[in-house]
């Protein structure tokens, strides 16, 4: 059994990305520019914005954060989006979920320009994605688990994927992004019948649940590759746990994701990493 470590991953990537932008910032004259969009201030919605723009500017981008009241309406929202659509300067852009509950997420996400939906939330992009449509902007969370696995020069053609999940911002893109590798992909959900042993047909098994615990070895194929997305509070202390029954169930994968050090310092990497890559076709553009 391999870890499937997210932390040095993440870094490896970071390091490329930094490297990357200084070597092409003076061909393309200014630095990539990433806006990141918070309504309200829940605590842990601040907090990753904030680690966001941490990392944005550790690596080079320039990092602008948009703070609205907690009371903003749909409309202010979306004058937000369009104001940032339509400034050149700005290279992609994200905001920050969830929203507050009287907040029109749906159609929020929907005025993004494609182009600059560097989050990869909008419809447009994960239609592309189904299609294998190059230019399609892939969710951050399931384009850093490709580039994890990548990482560690998984093969992943030909294998039987199950993802358990199908959120528009983890389980549909994770799909896609694996049937784009050539897996054979099944999305599981809550509705699905005897999910124990689809998922012990899994070469690959991607958990984006949310319930701790919930993976245990019965779901599990001697030899697979585990990610666990999950981010669950933990009954005891304060840091979280996944959705697998991790302890257990590691020795008997091949590959798996710890949680904390998986899946979650990937997540912002692949942002800067989509960010990075709207700022060199635009500039290319020109
Ligand atoms: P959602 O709540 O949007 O989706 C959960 C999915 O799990 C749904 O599709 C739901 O099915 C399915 N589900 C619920 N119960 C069951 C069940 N008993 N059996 C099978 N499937 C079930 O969550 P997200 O996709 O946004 O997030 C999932 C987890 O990943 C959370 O813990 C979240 O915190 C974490 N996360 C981690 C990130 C990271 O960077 N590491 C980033 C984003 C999320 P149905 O559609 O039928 O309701």
């Amino acid at each position: 059994m391999q870890i499937l470590d997210g932390k040095n991953t993440a870094q490896k990537i970071n390091d490329s990305i930094r490297e990357q932008i200084l070597k092409d910032l003076e061909s393309l004259g200014r630095p990539p520019r990433i806006d990141m969009i918070l309504v309200g201030d829940e605590y842990g919605s601040a907090k990753y914005v904030s680690m966001k723009e941490k990392r944005a500017s550790e690596l080079g981008f320039d990092g602008v954060v948009h703070r609205l009241e907690k009371s903003s309406k749909t409309k202010d929202v979306k004058n937000k989006v369009q104001e940032l659509n339509l400034f050149n300067a700005v290279d992609g852009f994200m905001i920050q979920l969830p929203m507050p509950d009287h907040i029109d997420e749906v159609s929020v996400l929907e005025q993004i320009d494609p182009r600059k939906d560097v989050d990869g939330l909008t419809s447009v992009n994960l239609g592309k994605l189904f299609q294998k449509d190059p230019s399609a902007i892939a969710s951050a969370t399931p384009k850093g688990i490709m580039l994890l696995m990548e990482n560690y020069g998984i093969e992943l053609e030909g294998l039987n994927a199950v993802v358990v999940g199908r959120s528009k911002i983890v389980g549909l893109p994770m799909a896609a992004l694996l049937n784009e590798a050539n897996c054979t992909v099944t999305i599981a959900h809550s509705r699905t019948r005897d999910l124990k042993s689809i998922c012990k047909r899994a070469d690959i098994l991607v958990s984006a649940v949310g319930m701790p615990n919930f993976i245990t070895t019965d779901f599990i194929k001697p030899g697979a590759i585990v990610i666990d997305v999950g981010i669950n509070k933990a009954t005891e202390g304060n840091i979280p746990v996944g959705d697998v029954d991790y302890l257990k169930v590691a020795p008997m994968t091949s590959y798996i994701t710890p949680v904390p050090g998986g899946v979650g310092p990937m997540t912002i990497s692949a942002l800067m990493w989509n960010t990075l890559h709207v700022w060199k076709s635009r500039s290319y553009e020109k």
